[in-house]
């Protein structure tokens, strides 16, 4: 028996392949670096690791795709999710897609270092598992194919903990190393260094982008935009029936709905992605490649974690609603020659707006635990964002220390409550102490207003306002202890963000503001696109 007998039987994944089945492939199979034409995708070949070894994999993403523990400790496994060895019956390729990058079209992007095995089915629903990091492809461009240690990390442990943030994202099922070192410059600065090499297996229904339409629109394929718009109407958006331009229309609206949702999560638990290209923007609205993102700490509509977008900062935590209405206007435009119709494209894009602002003021009532709708409610919601920027507040901490304000609290008891939220309580005097004590005097007659108890608040709160998320800090500490081959603190907060809205006492050290070294510290506070 080969070692491929055994990992079959073993892992027994049942490969599907739809997406490379039924569209048009690239009929060059060298792996040079070039323009794709009239093609989804290039079949390639992972880069052979030299030492590939697993460092983590999440148990439940595993369990999804049908892997048990045991064989996630297999050496097969191992071997198939760092690209040593192809799983059997698996012929890998990277997708083709274009995008506007920073608000500009840059052509042809397509996979430069993701590699999707295959397509794998169990339980009636198909995941694609896709390596990120596992060498050149035909669309590396002049980059490498490959990711480091710290990339991999942070994408590794912020999908998971997105998901079980309840935020619609891409999965992460291992992170390995493959023993080889990368070239980075990190601060793009001209001191390049050698980091470790490493590969996460991503896993989604699908990886397709707002930029897979875009490509082919460029190229005036209508041929190739229409099979791969009827490819995604079949096997994601099932629900849209019929054989016309509306349903072309009813795609742009159902990925409109998704997008405007999975942004309001982020606005929810504080998420910024820091990189939404056109290329970034997964076509089932989910997070989608995780690079230089970060977690508001102080509430800063301003902030961006991205140093390359540090002066314009257009993908700023305050702008990505806009940004996606911006980017689903690319969409639109990519997908008009199916149509030949502009009106009810712009309509959906122009009830974008205003669907958005009632989703999110939706979303702060339920933050703020109300179960009925005021009208003074959006001028309750603007003030409080108006004060929490008034000097430095942790998003995370006030929110769920709020839960805790009963009905008959008086101003100065609830204000004692959210006080731990201050990064200096030094500056709550006089402007900033009264518009809390306004802001709270009408927070807790608006409480008054609602029959609901103050148990039950609280209960309802703590499901939407999280006790932890992955503070950029946090996944620093667990990089610099992961370069020093201590791999605990990935597990730890890979097992902590597993349950982020539960109290944690033998966590409670993860819910505190960020300490002050981790202010201006590159990888906790700033970071590059390099990866
Ligand atoms: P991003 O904005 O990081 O998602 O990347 C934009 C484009 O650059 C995509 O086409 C990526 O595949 C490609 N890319 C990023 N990093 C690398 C790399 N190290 N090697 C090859 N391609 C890369
Ligand atoms: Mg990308």
């Amino acid at each position: 028996m080969t070692n491929f007998d055994i990992m079959q039987n073993k892992m027994k994944l049942k490969i599907n392949n739809r997406f490379s089945t039924e569209l048009p492939a690239d009929p060059d199979q060298t792996n040079v670096t070039r323009q794709v034409k009239n093609a989804c995708f290039s079949y390639v070949t992972p880069q052979i690791p030299s030492n590939p070894q697993l460092i983590h994999f999440s148990e439940e993403v595993a369990a999804m795709l049908g892997i048990s523990n045991e064989d996630a400790q297999s050496s097969e496994f191992t071997n198939v999710f760092s690209g040593k060895e192809l799983l059997p019956g698996s012929r890998p390729y990277s997708m083709s897609y274009a995008g506007h990058q920073f608000g500009n079209w840059a052509g042809q992007l397509g996979d430069g270092r993701a590699i999707i095995l295959a397509e794998v089915e169990n339980k009636e629903q198909v995941y694609t598992l896709q390596l990120k990091g596992a060498g050149m492809t035909p669309y590396s461009r002049r980059a490498d194919g490959l990711a480091v240690l710290r990339s991999s990390i942070r994408e590794h442990l912020c999908s998971e903990a997105m998901f079980h943030l309840g935020v619609p994202t891409t999965r992460s099922l291992s992170l390995m190393l493959t023993g080889d070192q990368v070239l980075r410059d990190v601060m793009y600065d001209g001191n390049p260094a050698y980091e470790k090499g490493a590969v996460v297996c991503r896993v989604a229904p699908s990886f397709m982008r707002f930029g897979n339409f875009e490509l082919f629109s460029s190229q005036k394929d209508l041929i190739t935009l229409k099979a791969i718009a009827d490819f995604t109407i079949k096997y994601h958006f099932s629900e849209i029936k019929g054989n016309t331009a509306a349903n072309y229309v009813a795609l742009l609206q159902a990925v409109a709905n998704k997008t405007r949702e999975m942004i309001v999560h982020w606005q929810r638990v504080g998420f910024v992605h820091g990189v939404m290209n056109t290329d970034n923007m997964s076509i089932l609205g989910l997070t989608i490649d995780y690079g230089p993102y970060g977690w508001l700490e102080d509430y800063n509509p301003n902030w961006t974690p991205n140093t390359t977008d540090r002066e314009h900062r257009r993908y700023r935590f305050g702008n990505q609603a806009e940004i996606a209405l911006w980017n689903l206007y690319q969409l639109a435009n990519a997908l008009y020659p199916l149509i030949q119709e502009a009106a009810p494209l712009e309509a959906i894009l122009e009830a974008f707006q205003s669907q958005y602002e009632e989703e999110y003021i939706n979303m702060m009532r339920n933050k703020l635990g109300l179960s009925t709708i005021e009208e003074e409610d959006n001028q309750l919601i603007h003030i409080l964002t108006e004060n929490l920027q008034l000097t430095e507040t942790d998003m995370t901490i006030f929110f769920r220390k709020l839960g805790q304000i009963k009905k008959e609290d008086s101003v100065e008891e609830a204000f004692e409550l959210i006080k731990e939220s201050f990064y200096k309580i030094e500056e709550v005097v006089d402007k900033t102490y009264d518009a809390w004590m306004y802001w709270f005097t009408q927070y807790l007659n608006r409480l008054q207003q609602e029959s609901i108890s103050d148990v039950d608040r609280k209960v309802v709160m703590d499901q939407v306002n999280p006790k932890y998320v992955l503070r950029n800090y946090m996944s620093q500490l667990a990089i610099e202890a992961a370069e020093k081959e201590d791999y605990s603190l990935i597990e730890e907060l890979h097992l902590l963000l597993k349950n982020p809205y539960q109290e944690q006492d033998k966590y409670q050290k993860w819910f505190a503001k960020r300490p002050d070294w981790a202010r201006e510290k590159i990888g906790s506070s700033m970071l590059s696109c390099s990866s």
